[in-house]
């Protein structure tokens, strides 16, 4: 390849070029220090200003009111998975969960290791081609929280609402719909996500948490485990992932000027270029997802059998349409389209869909 392909990873995803151009230019001098970012001490003015300004624009760009914290933590958000009820699963209380993919199943599976858990609703009898409809959901009596996965990544379904818990916190992974639309962050305790789809390179984890929800963790968890710690120290209690963070905060720049209602626009239009095609294909193209929990972020469909699968993804690859075979629990064809891939990108995939289709008809 010697131009830069379409990349429909799932994640680690495609990143807006100019972020790359910005990264490769500073490389070698960030900001006049004489050095790289990634050789600056976590401790010095350079890394801090870019920290907290990481979280000073999250905060901006997500509407996340004051009483809430950014954390920018390690592990990924399989570590979430654990760090949730470490820090909010007390002995003898009940954690609901909402099963609606693989990672709400790992979420949950976690949880299990760690307390009493109720699945308060789960689509896994329908193979996870939709979200949980309301009259579904059975809460237990009274939660220590509730927990969802607001976009599912491997069977792309999403959340176009969410479940009122009233006095219960309602935590979220969000991995791989955060920033991607504006929603109300005051309903949600906890959001977390791993920064790999759509706010950065692997290797920092975004958690957001509501003050009052750093009281809670036992005085028994270790150190690493601790929101509290974290936020106390401003998540510099140990050495932050520098190089991840510091690419974070320039998407998130590179968010700020086009604005998020602009991201969001070209979001629901990308998708629909892609589904348009599926659903003009006369059954050639099967999605996954029933329409109403379509994902705006991982479009999932199958073709007619596994030959043609399998020849779809050779050929758009040879087109530098790369990275569209489905997880292999699913199988068929997903297509990730986050925050970063261009609209020419969906454009391009869904008419390279039209020719395959004619071709092999
Ligand atoms: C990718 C993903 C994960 C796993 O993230 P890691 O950073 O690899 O631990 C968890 N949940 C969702 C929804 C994801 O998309």
């Amino acid at each position: 390849m010697t131009e830069r392909v379409f990349n429909f990873s799932a994640g680690p995803s495609t990143l807006p070029v100019p972020v790359l151009e910005q990264v490769q230019k500073e490389l070698l001098n960030y900001n006049n220090t004489g050095m790289s970012i990634m050789e600056a001490s976590h401790r010095g003015k350079a890394f801090e200003e870019i920290i907290y300004s990481a979280e000073a624009l999250l905060k901006e760009l997500m509407g996340i009111p004051e009483n809430y914290r950014v954390l920018f933590l390690q592990g990924g958000a399989s570590t979430q998975f654990d760090m949730v009820p470490l820090n909010f699963l007390t002995p003898g209380n009940v954690a609901d969960y909402i099963l609606t993919g693989s990672f709400a199943e790992k979420a949950y599976k976690e949880a299990k290791l760690i307390g009493d858990i109720h699945v308060a609703g789960s689509t896994k009898e329908l193979n996870y081609t939709r979200i949980v409809k309301p009259e579904e959901i059975k809460f237990s009596e009274n939660p220590a929280y509730v927990h969802i996965t607001s976009n599912n990544t491997i069977f792309g379904t999403q959340w176009k609402w969410f479940p009122d818990t009233v006095d219960v916190p309602l935590v979220a992974d969000m991995s791989s719909d955060i920033l991607s639309y504006k929603f109300d962050v005051s309903k949600f305790a906890l959001i977390y996500a791993g920064a790999q789809k759509n706010l950065g390179p692997a290797g920092v984890t975004v958690v957001i948490i509501r003050q009052d929800m750093l009281d809670k963790a036992p005085a028994t968890l270790p150190s690493m485990f601790r929101y509290d710690l974290h936020a106390k120290n401003d998540s510099m209690y140990n050495t932050p992932t520098t190089f991840s963070v510091y690419v974070l905060r320039l998407v998130l720049e590179w968010v700020k000027a086009q604005g998020l209602d602009t991201v969001e626009k070209r979001n629901i239009e990308k998708a629909a270029y892609i589904y348009d095609a599926i659903d003009n294909s006369k059954g050639f193209y099967t999605g996954h997802a029933e329409k109403d929990s379509r994902s705006l972020m991982n479009v999932t469909f199958r073709l007619p059998n596994e030959d043609l699968e399998k020849a779809f993804v050779a050929e758009a690859a040879k087109e530098g349409l790369v990275t569209l075979k489905g997880h292999r629990s699913v199988g068929g064809i997903r297509a990730s389209i986050y925050n970063a891939m261009p609209v020419e990108g969906c454009k391009a995939l869904a008419q390279f869909m039209a020719e395959f289709q004619r071709r092999n008809s």
